[in-house]
């Protein structure tokens, strides 16, 4: 029969990998996907929903195309077990499908008890937003219904995590949407990191179009020794409490489950080959997106794509007769700052033998025209388009 690939996980990675097999193999492999969700809200814009700027149903997709014009078998179910010995992933509803090849792209899980008060169960009051769908809605009507002058608090977290400048386009929407709706309302950043992404960038934004409106916390001054209570909406940042309206709550970030349970982690992300993301500990799984060790790469949708396409070309070239070319890849951050007003970080890399290397990079300066700035947010709306067409068909 026909090679068989099995991608578990279908967002930025997956969905890509799975629709770059089936399409340049023309039908030469088979190629399941196994993906819990009919619907996949992707994170990246999901800010610009809070703002204002997009609907949720801007950031939605659906698997109709990947079935129907590419041939990707999708499986709507959580692949629960992976047996590397006699390569299946069995599924919550009992299948078991075999594999060739294994992808794995599924994404970030939290790290239990990284911020103290905090679990998984209190995410309905403290959301984190972080995986886009129905929390991202719910910060948005929690932010929407704070008292005039109220506290919105986030809890930011350490590195590395999905996203590296996603919380502070985040509260810069969040910002955004506050001048308009309860002016005098206040942001509180509690960070356990000294330094974040594109900051210069940032402080100078805030600076500019929230004046007084923002305070972020460093570590210096206890932004790393938080704990929070959600049912009492309380926040203590160095054993100072204080109460605030919403908390938005960012833990330390791992792998997808499924990674660990398949036992292709290490410390806490999947170390691979940056020539074709295969497992350090396993020739025939491979691992993208968010969940992989990515070397210099940022955790970022288009870092996924980018890194789906290497391991799919990697992967026909193995089980088919088809060329395999060098791996490059590419990534660019896009934030929104203020309306029309998009700032930007990217960079190229290659692979060598111990990593995903950076080969040079831009960023967007500060003190930029007006005209440049919405034009940097008229690529991004381009990229939007173009990577979700990519990713989904
Ligand atoms: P995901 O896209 O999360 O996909 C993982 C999928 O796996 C999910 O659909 C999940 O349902 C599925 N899954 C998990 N476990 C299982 C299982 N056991 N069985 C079956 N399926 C499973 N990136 C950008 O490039 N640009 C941006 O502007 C940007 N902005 C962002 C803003 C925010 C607020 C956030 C949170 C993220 C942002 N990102 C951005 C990052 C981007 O969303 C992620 O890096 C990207 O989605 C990673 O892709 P992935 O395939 O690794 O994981």
């Amino acid at each position: 029969g026909r090679p068989r690939v099995v991608v578990v996980g279908g967002g930025a990675g997956g969905a890509t990998v799975a629709r770059y097999l089936a399409k340049d193999s023309e039908g030469a492999i088979d190629v399941t996907l196994i993906e819990p969700t009919r619907k996949y809200y992707t994170c990246f814009f999901s800010n610009l929903a809070l703002g204002g700027f997009w609907d949720m149903e801007d950031l939605a997709h659906s698997y109709g195309a990947l079935a129907s014009e590419f041939g990707v078998n999708v499986v709507h179910d959580w692949a629960v077990g992976v047996d590397r010995a006699t390569r299946t992933v069995t599924t919550a509803m009992g299948h078991t499908f075999p594999y060739d090849r294994l992808v794995l792209s599924p994404g970030i899980d939290f790290i239990d008890g990284a911020v103290p008060g905090w679990d998984v169960t209190a995410q309905n009051k403290m959301p984190h937003a972080y995986k886009a769908g129905s929390q991202t809605e719910l910060l948005k009507a929690q932010i929407q219904n704070m008292p005039e002058g109220g506290t919105f608090a986030m809890v930011a977290p350490p590195n590395p995590y999905r996203c590296p400048p996603g919380p502070y386009e985040r509260v810069s929407m969040i910002a955004y949407m506050l001048r308009e709706a309860n002016p005098t309302a206040k942001i509180l950043i509690a960070d356990p990191k000294q330094t974040f992404s594109k900051q210069g960038l940032f402080e100078q934004g805030w600076n500019l179009a929230y004046p007084g409106m923002i305070e972020r916390i460093g570590p210096d001054f206890g932004g790393e020794n938080v704990e929070v209570n959600p049912d009492g909406m309380t926040i203590s940042i160095d054993g100072e409490e204080q109460k605030v309206d919403v908390c938005n709550v960012i833990p330390a970030m791992q792998a997808g489950k499924i990674a660990h349970d398949a036992g292709v982690t290490d410390g806490g992300w999947a170390p691979v080959n940056a020539e074709d993301l295969s497992s350090r500990m396993d020739a025939n799984v491979h691992i993208l997106g968010d969940a992989a060790g990515q070397g210099d790469m940022p955790k970022s949708g288009f870092s996924a794509n980018s890194q789906a396409k290497v391991a799919a070309n990697a992967i026909r070239g193995a089980l088919t007769d088809a060329r395999v070319f060098p791996a490059r890849f590419s990534n660019t951050c896009w934030s929104l700052i203020d309306r029309e007003n998009g700032v930007k970080v990217g960079a190229t890399y290659e692979a060598t033998p111990e990593k995903i290397a950076k080969v040079d990079g831009f960023i967007s300066q500060t003190d930029e025209s007006p005209d440049m700035r919405a034009e940097t947010y008229r690529e991004s709306l381009g990229w939007y388009a173009s990577i979700t067409a990519d990713m989904f068909g």
